[in-house]
């Protein structure tokens, strides 16, 4: 049998994920249009083979049976109707007796066209944990960069997996709203994580992988970009809005300036007086340079 096992790149997964199995379910992103993300812009959507995918978790399993984390990749592979992530779970479940959690990107709007029913299903076949962009918690931001969600649409999807068992990791983009919406989008993001209460939440500052220039290009409106030290105020006052119970906190994506962890609330002043030091005495700290921000 010749390897069935070749991966459509670019490929990607959350830092979390790094020891994970990664199955790609889809290729691109089924959205596509969120102005920031090159992420999947060299790719058109497209749904692989059902008998692919399970001829490939197969193969795999004859090598390492002993895989315990998954991630399904591409961009948000949970637009798969559930009939079709059912029988992809079981197979996993059978090929891989030690798996304890499988885990994919969402979008809202996906985690809201399934029913109730069909959530807690997927939970109880292994899907434990989504990765969500909620990226601001701004409507008219979130407008602006084309993320095809609301404020509300967001907190609708990430209650109704949490209804289901199905947990959650969050990510808020650094810097995203510009000089003009910073402070609106750190206090809009807190008060959506607040309703939301998410397992974990992540930072990432915005990046410009193919220059500021083009950017500009793709959004619609007037952006200034935050210096480092914005960046950090902006953060400061997002983690001193929120008002979480037991959220583990982490600013470990390559994009992060300054690597950060902690459990909010418990350890909001902690990281308060840390991003305090960043503002104000910088030199006390070592940053990510540039070259490392992988970006
Ligand atoms: S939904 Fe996610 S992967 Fe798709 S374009 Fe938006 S940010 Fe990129």
């Amino acid at each position: 049998m010749n390897n069935p096992f070749e991966y459509n790149e670019p490929l990607f997964r959350p830092p979390s994920e790094a020891l994970s199995l990664i199955l790609q379910l889809t290729i691109g992103c089924s959205w596509n249009k969120c102005s920031f993300c090159e992420m999947y812009t060299t790719k058109n959507f497209t749904v692989r083979k059902e008998d692919d995918i399970l001829n490939e978790i197969k193969y795999i399993s004859n090598f390492d049976n002993d895989i315990r984390k998954i991630f399904l990749a591409d961009g948000n592979a949970l637009v798969l109707s559930t009939s079709r992530l059912i029988k992809i779970l079981k197979q996993l479940n059978e090929s891989f007796p030690h798996l304890r959690r499988v885990s994919a990107y969402a979008l809202p709007k996906d985690l809201t066209a399934k029913s109730n029913e069909e959530l807690i299903e997927l939970c109880n076949s292994g899907l434990k944990l989504v990765y969500i962009g909620i990226e601001s918690g701004d409507d008219e931001l979130l407008h602006l960069i084309n993320k095809g969600e609301t404020y509300s649409t967001t907190v609708n999807g990430i209650i109704k997996a949490h209804n289901a068992g199905i947990n959650t990791s969050v990510m808020f983009i650094n810097g995203i709203g510009g000089k003009k919406y910073s402070s609106r989008h750190a206090v809009n993001s807190a008060l959506l994580v607040n309703e939301i209460q998410p397992l974990y939440l992540s930072t990432l500052v915005l990046s410009f992988p193919f220059g500021m220039e083009h950017f500009k290009k793709r959004i619609s409106f007037d952006f200034v970009p935050l210096n480092r030290i914005e960046l950090f105020e902006e953060l400061k006052l997002f983690i001193l809005n929120t008002n979480l119970k037991n959220t583990i906190f982490r600013s470990d994506h390559a994009s992060n300036y300054l690597p950060l962890k902690g459990v909010l609330s418990r350890d909001k002043e902690k990281l308060v007086e840390y991003l305090n030091i960043a503002v104000i005495s910088p030199e006390k700290l070592h940053f990510r340079p540039e070259w490392a921000r992988g970006l």
